[in-house]
C-alpha cells in the first residue's frame, strides 16, 4: 500500500511527505477537495474533504496563491541559522541568552555533546526547501558569542554542524525581520480555505486550538470545540519533569553496558519518552556491541513506531543526530542502514541512493 494511502486512512493528510499540489472547489467555488502527491512514489491522489486547512509554514502562501486568495496580509520570511559546538568548546551549564551589538538576542543552549548557538534573522527571497547555511552567517554568530564570551575564541572550524530554518512572519511595513511580530495568525478565504502562519512552536496546542475551532465555527462537523486542553499527547505521559529524570537515573543505573555515559540515557529519554527502556531491552537481545545494538534497536523502533522513511529522516528527523551528534554518524549509520533495507526490502541500488543522500546532508550542514 502506497503511503498516500496510508496518510488518507489514517487521516494524516498534509504530513511532510505528502505534497497538496491543487485544491479541488464544487459549484459554489467552496474548497471541497486536495489533489495529493505521494512525494516519494510520485503517485497521486484525489481526497475530498468538508474543510481544508493549510497549516504550512513558509509554504503558506503559495498555497493561498493556488486558492486565489493571497490578498491583504502577506508573509515575509526571515532566515535564521544555528551552529553547533562542541559541549567543551561553549560550555554553558543552561540555555543563556545575551544581547548582540546590533541588539539582537542570541541564545547559547547547552544538548548532551554539544552546545548550538543562534540565530540569524535575516530577510529571505530564495528557494524555500534549503535555505542554506552562509559564511555570512557563520561570522555572525561566532562573532557574538567571542565578543560575548572573549576567552572562548570559537572559530569557524569549531562548528561540526549547522542548520538553517525560514520563519514565516506576517509583513509589516517599514519594519526589519527581527522587529517583525511573531504572533500567528488565521486568514479565512472565500472559498472556505482556513490558513494559519506565524507563532511560535511552543505556542502550537494554542494555535491548533484556535483552528479546531475554527472549523468547528464553520460548521462542517457535528462536534463540539476542541479538546486539546485536556489531551495528553501519549498514554503513558510524565507528571513532571522530576518523573523524566527518574527515568534517565534508573535506565543509567540499570543498563551500564548500553548506556556507557549519562549522556546517552538522557538522549534516549528525551527522544523517545517512556519507551526508552522497551528499546534497551530489544538491543539486549541484538548479538553486536553495545552502541550498535542499541542503534539497530533505535532503528527498528522508529521503522516501527515513528513511521521513519528513510536513512536520512532517521539521521535527520528522529533522532536529531545529523545537527546533534553527527561525530556518531559513521560509527552506527551500516548497521542502521541494513535495520532499514531489510524493512523496506531496499535493493543494493536504494542503498546506495540512500547513503548518497545522507552524505549530501552530512556535507550540507557544513558547506559554507
Ligand atoms: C530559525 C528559527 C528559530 C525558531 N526558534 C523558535 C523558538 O526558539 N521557539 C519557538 O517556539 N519557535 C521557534 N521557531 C518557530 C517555529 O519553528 C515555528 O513556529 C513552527 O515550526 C511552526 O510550525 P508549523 O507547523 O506552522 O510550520 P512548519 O514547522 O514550517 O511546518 C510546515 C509543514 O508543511 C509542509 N508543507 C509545505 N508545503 C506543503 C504542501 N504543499 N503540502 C503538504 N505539506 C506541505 C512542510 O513540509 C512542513 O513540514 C523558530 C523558527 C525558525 C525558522
Amino acid at each position: 500500500m502506497t503511503l498516500a494511502k496510508t496518510a488518507w486512512r489514517e487521516g494524516a493528510v498534509l504530513c511532510n511527505h505528502i505534497e497538496a499540489k491543487e485544491f479541488h472547489y464544487n459549484d459554489n467555488q467552496k474548497v471541497c477537495g486536495v489533489q495529493l502527491r505521494d512525494v516519494k512514489s510520485g503517485e497521486e491522489i484525489s481526497l475530498s474533504a468538508k474543510q481544508i486547512v493549510n497549516a504550512t509554514g513558509p509554504w503558506v502562501d503559495l498555497l493561498r496563491d493556488k486558492d486565489h486568495s493571497k490578498k491583504g496580509k502577506q508573509l515575509f520570511l526571515s532566515k535564521g541559522v544555528h551552529l553547533v559546538v562542541r559541549h567543551e568548546r561553549l560550555p554553558v551549564k543552561q540555555t543563556v541568552y545575551f544581547d548582540n551589538t546590533d541588539g539582537r538576542m542570541i541564545f547559547a543552549i547547552p544538548r548532551g555533546r554539544i552546545t548550538y548557538i543562534g540565530t540569524t534573522d535575516t530577510a529571505y527571497e530564495g528557494g524555500k526547501e534549503e535555505p542554506g547555511t552562509t559564511k555570512a552567517d557563520v561570522d555572525y554568530i561566532l562573532e557574538a558569542v567571542n565578543q560575548m564570551f572573549p576567552s572562548v575564541k570559537l572559530q569557524a572550524e569549531d562548528v561540526e554542524s549547522s542548520w538553517s530554518g525560514l520563519r514565516p512572519l506576517i509583513h509589516e511595513e517599514g519594519k526589519s525581520a527581527s522587529e517583525m511580530s511573531r504572533k500567528d495568525e488565521i486568514f479565512d478565504s472565500p472559498s472556505g480555505l482556513i490558513s494559519i502562519a506565524g507563532g511560535k512552536l511552543t505556542g502550537y496546542r494554542k494555535m491548533a486550538e484556535r483552528v479546531v475551532d475554527r472549523v468547528v465555527q464553520q460548521g462542517a462537523f457535528n462536534t463540539k470545540a476542541s479538546s486539546t486542553a485536556t489531551q495528553e499527547l501519549e498514554d503513558a505521559a510524565f507528571a513532571s519533569y522530576a518523573e523524566v529524570q527518574a527515568l534517565v537515573d534508573r535506565l543509567f543505573t540499570e543498563y551500564p553496558k548500553l548506556l556507557p555515559d549519562f549522556k546517552s540515557a538522557e538522549y534516549l529519554v528525551h527522544n523517545y519518552g517512556s519507551a526508552s527502556e522497551s528499546i534497551l531491552r530489544a538491543a539486549q537481545k541484538i548479538e553486536l556491541p553495545a552502541e550498535l545494538a542499541l542503534a539497530a534497536a533505535e532503528a527498528d523502533h522508529c521503522l516501527q513506531n515513528e513511521m521513519t522513511l528513510d536513512l536520512l529522516d532517521f539521521f535527520e528527523r528522529r533522532t536529531g543526530r545529523l545537527y546533534f551528534d553527527i561525530l556518531s554518524i559513521p560509527r552506527i549509520r551500516q548497521v542502521v542502514s541494513m535495520v532499514f533495507a531489510k524493512f523496506y526490502g531496499w535493493t543494493a541500488a536504494e542503498i546506495e541512493t540512500q547513503e548518497a543522500r545522507l552524505d549530501e546532508a552530512i556535507n550540507r550542514v557544513k558547506a559554507w
